[in-house]
């Protein structure tokens, strides 16, 4: 038989993922000429000469022996003449110019490393670098495309011998492993204390400090955490004190799922998601043997638990033997510490246990959670970023969007891919705003592409909005302004690829189309257009902002609107609601609701929750975002009893005073808090729901979709799910973004492909 070639495609998530060495052992096992090389898009291309027989075998293996990190989503073969110019088979590096790469997320270490480093006689006993081409850090590392050593920050440590000999060998398992090391050629720990001396036995010494109360700053691959033992409270509360987080949840890793199960309920979902090679944070409910500390989550029925997802951490928790804390280490609202250098100067930890290996990208743990058991991102990052979303659009061109203000990602869509950034934070800092910058050209050089637009939120004094202005200036390109809301529907859009539906859209806050804060907002998508359709009932917001960080505020300017100012008070002083200046404030604050001085007008579901939350004496101070809604989804969660509330809607608006003043009522009559907090959720999830549902009937609509930060509220999620059910109407939550602000910049992207051609 004469031979034959075929040009085989094969797209899916095959680069970065040790695809092309194993197209190489089978393409050998068959003896057969030619190349494997990565192609843009993501794709791959083999060619191959040989009998037909032996080709197509071949083929049919490609499928079965794919590496386990590997999705092969088609794979296109043509046939044709062979040319015989081919001797043996070759990897070639890839690189074409105008490609665009695939930019690999970081990889968990996998079991065959982990049981590499506790055995004794592999010559990677212990080191903690181990990986291989299954595992490892990859965007972390990436500098440029294509993913090769030379293009990551590995190619600061030459491969030794035997390392080089692995990384040829097309029989070993780190053949073309890019991250490949040993403890004689690649990156290693030390430690280091206060004074930065180095201390022997880097990581023997450091879980003995750990064990005796110490705080430890830890280097991983996309960045520091913060670390300590779980069961003392006074270490923990000195912790919180230092990083400036008196009340913000902190996250623990746990040795093994065993560990977890000790305190925290799972079930096969949770467990698999805990053991994903994503390895996110994945928040799951306390149990009844709850022993770690109160001070981890305070005030929550839920605590974020992670498995080590590299070799430094395995190695430590096993040791260990028990959870640690493991937060990222940052002040609010700055980035994550990334260098040496600034783990010395941010004098937190006791102990500094840092390695020699350059981060390029910081990347912070993604967390997820099972809200009416979907698996929701609450942060999409490690693990996940920088991967591409795929688009069911008709579009070309590419948009740049850069978020709102806190959590931010920004997106860019190239080629119907949406690359969205890992998590970058609160614009407010500047220094978070420099990271978002950093992270857009990184990925436009990623990707090798530029926008020719770019999106923002229509909000005029947000950060990300400046920026936005000065990029579309300096690059000549046009900028479209996109209404928060209806970029969070929007995003769900990108998502699910629906042409009309009616979105629920609700958050803290977001910038209205009439200039008010928005954020209980019912948004209507059909021709390619959004409205605003209905929303719940607007509040007064006395001191603007103030009213979010004390939500007694809230309270005040709701119940306002029942009863007259004398009788307000004694209210507010009866229900012991706090103020940032005690009870004195109380005159002061109804004279300023009264004559309407500094007085917003909000719509937001967040206010009213948190309005409920102070009511009820859950939450009277915000420490972070959504603290009181947050506390108090953990005491509804508790509620068993549902108490009648009032739910009167009228033109589309919901009456939420009702609703507050309801919980009063319950509240003094001695009904159970957690009863009242459930009821009233139900109530507000009813109500929005019902809103919902009256405009999708006018419009002949079969789905409803929920998005923005209220999404992440366990009650309010399952009873619109619920409602619309009963009614014969599709529910969507985010699957692929946050439904909060992290998965907002999507949104833009999607909003701004509608509206392109009429903003040129
Ligand atoms: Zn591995
Ligand atoms: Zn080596």
């Amino acid at each position: 038989m004469s031979p034959i070639s075929a040009i085989i495609s094969v797209s899916g998530i095959v680069q970065g993922v040790g695809f092309r060495p194993s197209i190489y052992r089978i393409a050998r096992k068959f003896a057969l000429n030619g190349y494997v090389r990565n192609l843009g898009f993501g794709g791959v291309e083999i060619r191959v000469e040989g009998e037909r027989e032996r080709i197509e075998k071949f083929i049919k293996l490609l499928e079965r022996e794919k590496p386990k990190n590997s999705r092969i989503d088609k794979i296109d073969v043509k046939f044709g003449k062979a040319l015989g110019q081919y001797r043996g088979f070759k990897i070639i590096h890839s690189g074409g110019r105008g490609s665009i790469g695939f930019i690999p997320a970081d990889i968990s270490i996998c079991d065959n490393c982990v049981d590499e480093i506790f055995s004794e006689n592999n010559r990677r006993y212990l080191y903690e670098f181990t990986t291989c081409t299954d595992c490892g850090p990859r965007f972390t590392t990436i500098e440029r495309i294509p993913y090769d050593r030379k293009n990551t920050s590995f190619h600061e440590f030459d491969m030794c011998d035997k390392c080089k000999k692995e990384y040829e060998n097309p029989e070993d398992r780190r053949f073309h492993a890019q991250t490949i090391a040993c403890r004689e050629c690649g990156p290693g720990y030390f430690l280091l204390d206060k004074k930065f001396e180095r201390i022997e036995n880097p990581i023997e010494s450091a879980v003995k400090f750990l064990k005796n109360g110490k705080i430890l700053c830890i280097k991983g691959i996309g960045g520091m955490h913060i670390a300590s033992i779980t069961t003392n409270d006074e270490i923990i509360s000195e912790l919180r004190k230092k990083l400036k987080r008196p009340q913000q949840p902190f996250a623990v890793m746990c040795p093994d799922i065993g560990v977890v199960k000790r305190f925290a309920i799972i079930g096969k979902r949770e467990e698999n998601a805990l053991k994903s090679r994503e390895r996110p944070i994945v928040i799951l409910r306390k149990s009844e043997d709850y022993h770690l500390s109160d001070n981890i989550s305070p005030g929550l029925d839920t605590i974020g638990v992670m498995l080590p997802c590299t070799g430094i951490q395995h190695i430590i928790l096993r040791k260990i033997k028990e959870p640690l804390i493991m937060t990222s280490a940052n002040i609010p609202g700055e980035p994550m510490i990334i260098r040496n250098k600034d783990a010395k100067e941010f004098k937190i930890a006791d102990y500094l246990l840092l390695h020699d290996l350059r981060i390029v990208n910081r990347c912070d743990d993604s967390v997820i959670k099972f809200i009416n058991n979907k698996r929701t991102f609450i942060r999409r990052s490690r693990g996940f970023a920088p991967v591409p979303i795929e688009l069911d659009i008709n579009f070309e061109k590419n948009i740049l969007a850069v978020g709102a203000e806190e959590n931010v990602t920004a997106c860019l869509l190239t080629n119907k891919r949406a690359f969205l950034t890992q998590h970058i934070g609160d614009t407010r800092s500047l220094n978070t705003l420099n990271y978002l910058e950093d992270a857009i050209i990184h990925l436009m050089k990623l990707t090798k592409s530029k926008p020719d637009a770019i999106a923002c939120d229509l909000h005029p004094n947000f950060n990300t909005t400046r920026f936005a202005i000065r990029f579309c200036r300096e690059n000549e390109i046009p900028l479209i302004r996109v209404q928060h809301h209806y970029a969070h529907l929007a995003s769900l859009i990108a998502e699910y690829g629906c042409d009309k539906i009616v979105g629920i859209c609700v958050d803290g806050y977001g910038y209205g189309e009439d200039g008010r804060a928005w954020g209980g907002e019912i948004i209507l998508y059909r021709n390619g257009e959004f409205s605003r359709v209905g929303h719940l009932e607007e509040q007064r917001m006395p001191g603007g902002d103030i009213a979010a960080y004390y939500p007694g505020r809230m309270v005040a300017g709701i119940l306002y609107n029942i009863y007259p100012k004398n009788e307000l008070k004694k209210i507010l002083i009866r229900n012991g609601l706090r103020f940032r200046h005690g009870t004195k404030e109380i005159d002061i604050l109804i004279n300023q609701i009264d004559k309407d001085i500094n007085v917003m007008r909000t719509t937001s579901m967040g206010r009213v929750l948190d309005a409920v939350s102070s009511l009820l004496g859950v939450c009277h101070y915000r420490s972070y975002g959504g603290e009181p809604a947050m506390k108090l989804d953990s005491l509804a969660n508790k509620g068993k009893r549902l108490l009648e509330f009032p739910i009167h809607i009228r033109d589309g608006i919901l009456n939420t005073t009702e609703i507050l003043n309801r919980v009063l009522e319950l509240k003094e009559d001695g009904y159970k808090k957690e009863d009242i907090a459930f009821s009233a959720e139900v109530a507000l999830a009813m109500g929005i729901a019902e809103i919902a549902v009256m405009r999708a009937k006018i419009h002949n609509i079969d789905k409803i979709g929920i998005s923005g930060g209220v999404s992440y509220n366990n009650v309010i999620v399952t009873t619109i799910s619920k409602y619309l059910e009963d009614r014969g109407i599709e529910f969507l939550q985010h699957r692929k973004v946050p439904p909060g602000d992290g998965g907002l910049s999507l949104g833009q992207v999607r909003y701004a492909i509608d509206n392109f051609f009429t903003v040129l």
